[in-house]
Formats: structure tokens, sequence, C-alpha cells
């Protein structure tokens, strides 16, 4: 007996042939899929506790966002969007953070983890460098880990780290920067930082509380925020920490083309101070060069895509067939929730999938598949989770089902480029995380009702750009 048999659902298995089971089942028994293959093979092997009907659906690996940020979803939509990453990072997202206490972060991871969910998310890697090193961020961190327990996702909470004082030619472009909206309540450029042994050893009580909490499903890594803002000791300290507690290090590199030293760039760095490997995902690498993508798949290191995030700031995008053909691994984020301005990855495969031929005048440049994998398979690779990202026995139970019945999906003849070309997201049914149902029949069941949570999320916002005066 297995506690939930899914079947007679069209199954991607994103295992290594990519195999597509046209009529497939699912076991699942406790937090492991048990057996995956033909309806007629598996319905026949296994009774089960629960069944759940996919026919006329799709089911796919549980979706893995692996660059994210989750407080920074409240301030939505309320701000001028024709700003670039600094002027939006130091007018917008910096002043709102810094507006909220304990109790709007949770708010925060409560709107984001049912998002997520709705949008078929399973796992995400959230990047949390706006916190005070003190006992107000250890709250925020305490409750929105909290709100991702109770949620039943998998968060991968990668704390951002920032010891270097700001230089005098950081604080002169700040000024400059933060002179568009003086009327803004403004945090000061180091109000994130602290001194690196506090960082460091904050970080690794983090670790050491809550890595492998939630029944697993919380894991914690350190999470230099840029190299601009960190010293070699605390890039190397992050590291080592990575290689200590056995988890991986994230870092934002290139994201900008004034980002990196003139003489040597943030890929070259990272590698001479040890700080490149397995252990290692980079988001963006928007401003890289051909030597640093060798440089990055000699040393294993993998790579974040975030392409509506680095499109919405006018930022350029990553050359992800370079990396691709030198051997990188790389993944999909959604990056700032206001910036994609979803949270929902599916909604930005289209995109993956469209742009780079755009650029490059080759309509063939990235595949449907290679799209797909980047936030499956490829993604459970860049995260070092190889029991995640595909649908085969002895994986965790992450599986999510989507309804085929729309009329944008309508002929359905090829079930990897209807989810990458024609899918919105929207279609997400059933959500299994863990071998726990948190989305049935298109409700989140591990969150409450969207009605009070929309109230609560909406004049919690409102409160936020009232205090911060956002512009
Ligand atoms: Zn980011």
């Amino acid at each position: 007996m297995v506690d939930i048999l899914i079947s007679g659902g069209t199954v991607l298995t994103q295992n290594s042939d990519r195999e597509v089971i046209p009529d497939g089942s699912i076991a699942i028994t406790d937090n492991k899929i048990t057996d995956v293959g033909p309806s007629d093979q598996v319905a026949r092997d296994h009774s089960a506790e629960r069944v759940i009907d996919a026919t006329g659906k799709l089911v796919l690996p549980g979706l893995i966002n692996a660059h994210t940020h989750v407080s920074d979803i409240l301030l939505r939509g309320g701000f001028d969007p024709d700003r670039d990453l600094y002027d939006w990072l130091y007018n917008v997202k910096r002043a709102g953070i810094g507006a909220m206490d304990a109790t709007d972060h949770a708010t925060a991871a409560r709107l984001y983890s049912y998002e997520s969910i709705a949008s078929g998310v399973t796992t995400f890697v959230e990047n949390d460098g706006e916190l005070p090193w003190n006992s107000r961020g250890k709250a925020a961190t305490e409750a929105k880990l909290g709100v991702y327990d109770d949620a039943g996702i998998r968060c991968i909470y990668a704390r951002g780290m920032m010891d270097a004082s700001p230089n005098d030619e950081l604080l002169s472009l700040v000024d400059k920067v933060q002179a568009r909206n003086p009327d803004t309540v403004h945090q000061p450029p180091g109000q994130f930082a602290a001194d690196t042994e506090t960082v460091l050893s904050t970080v690794e009580s983090l670790i050491e509380e809550y890595h492998g909490s939630a029944d697993g499903r919380q894991s914690v890594w350190p999470a230099p925020v840029i190299i601009e803002a960190v010293t070699t000791e605390c890039l190397r300290g992050a590291y080592e920490l990575a290689e200590t507690h056995d988890v991986s290090m994230t870092v934002h590199v290139a994201e900008a083309a004034y980002q990196g030293t003139k003489t040597i760039s943030s890929v070259e760095y990272l590698r001479n101070i040890g700080c490149l490997g397995e252990r290692a995902l980079l988001a963006h690498c928007i401003y890289i060069d051909q030597r640093d993508a060798r440089i990055l798949a000699e040393t294993g290191t993998t790579v974040a895509h975030n392409i509506m995030s680095n499109l919405r700031l006018g930022g350029g995008f990553a050359p992800i067939r370079m990396l691709k053909d030198k051997g990188v691994t790389t993944c999909l984020g959604t990056d700032n929730a206001i910036l994609s301005d979803t949270v929902n990855p599916i909604n930005d495969l289209r995109l993956v999938a469209s742009v780079h031929g755009g650029k490059m005048h080759d309509p063939g440049v990235i595949s449907p598949q290679e799209a797909l994998d980047m936030v499956t398979v490829d993604a459970a690779t860049a995260i070092r989770r190889p029991d995640l990202g595909s649908l085969v026995p002895g994986t965790k139970a992450d599986v999510i089902l989507l309804d085929l019945n729309k009329p944008h999906l309508t002929p359905m003849v090829h079930p990897v480029r209807a989810v990458v070309y024609g899918a919105l997201g929207s279609e997400v049914e059933t959500v299994i995380c863990d071998g726990e149902v948190v989305m049935n029949g298109g409700e989140v069941t591990s969150l409450g009702g969207f009605y009070t949570l929309q109230q609560e999320a909406t004049d919690t916002a409102a409160a936020i750009r009232e205090r911060a005066n956002i512009m």
C-alpha cells in the first residue's frame, strides 16, 4: 500500500532520457517517489491510501526557483519603474525593506509562499540581504522560516552577508542616486552590514539551528550579497562555511556593467581567492566574457539566470548559450518579486526560450527542453540536490499537476513545447511537496484562505509604502 497514487496523466519525468509517459502514474510513499511508469503497470502493482486522478493533466517535478528574494513582494507595483539597478536598490528596495518589522516580513513570506505554491514551485533559494545583524534581523528570519514551515514548501534560506564599509566611490554614487527621491526615508548605505566576525558567526549559527529543520525542508546557505559589499575574508569565510556544513554559497555577480574592478573580472577574482566550485551558485553573470565562462565551467560553478528582472532594470542578460556551450550548468530565478513581477517560473520560460534567439538571430539557440531543464533537473544540479527536479524512484515526492484543458494549450501536441511556450503557470492545480498535498484542486491548502491573506498583504504593503515614502 502506497500513500498516494497519481494516476493517468502525461508524465514529464525529466529523467536522464527526458522520458515522457503519455498515460503514466506515480506512486508515493512517505516523502519519496517509489514507482513511475505506464498506468497499466503502476496502477496494477500498487493500491493506495489516496488516488489523484491526473486524466487530462500534465505531471511535472515540483519547480525550483534558483534565485529569488521574498520580502520585497510587498513593494510590488508601488514605485516608478523607470529605474536602473542602483536607483531601484537604494530608492525602493532598501528603503522599503528597512521599514519592515518581523510581522511584515512574515506577511511577505505568506504571500510569497502562497503565490509560489500556486505557481508550482516546491523549492526556492531566497537571498535575504536587507536585514540588520541584531535581534531584529534574527526575529525577521525566524518569522519567515516559520511561515515556510507552515506552508510546507522547501526553502533554501541564503542569508545575505555584507561586511565592507561603503567606500567613498559608493557613498558618492548613492548620494547622487538618492537625490532623485529626497523625501524617501532612505536607509544608510552601511545599514545592513556588520563586522566580518559577526556576519560569519551569525550565519553559522543560523545553519546550525535551522539547516535540515522542518522535516528536512529547510536549508540555510551563506550568501555574500555582492563582491563590492564584502571583504575577501568574508567571501573566503562564506565558502569555508559552505564546505564545513556541506551546503552551498550564492553571490550576485556581474549584474551591472559598473560592478567589478577594472583590472580583474569578478569571476577571476572569485577563482583566485578559492570561492568558485560546485558549492558556488552565482546569480546573473551578465557582464562576463568567454574566459569567465571557461573558468566557471572548469571550476564546476553554476549560474542562475534572472531574465525577467534583468530586462526590467535594463541591465541586459546573461549569455546563457555561451555558458551552456562551455559546460556551465544554468538554472532560472525569478529574482526580486517586484522585478518579475511574479514569482512564477513558468511565466518566464517562454522568455528564456525566445529572447536569446532574438538577440543572437538564431531561433533554436535555447530549446524548450533546455528551458524546462533550467527549472527542474539543471536547477537541482545547481543547488546540489539530485533528489529533486525529476520524477524517478528514490527522489523526493515533489510533484505538480497542470490542467491542460485550456484554450491556450489547445491543441496539445508536444507537452514540453506547451509548457514552455504556452503555459502561464496558472494551470497548476495540484502541488505535492515532500509527500504532502499543499495545493489541491486549485486551492492552496496549507496557508488558509486567500481573501484574508490578500487583505493582510494589501494593508501591510500600504503601511510600508507610507512609512518609507517610496515614490
Ligand atoms: Zn537577486
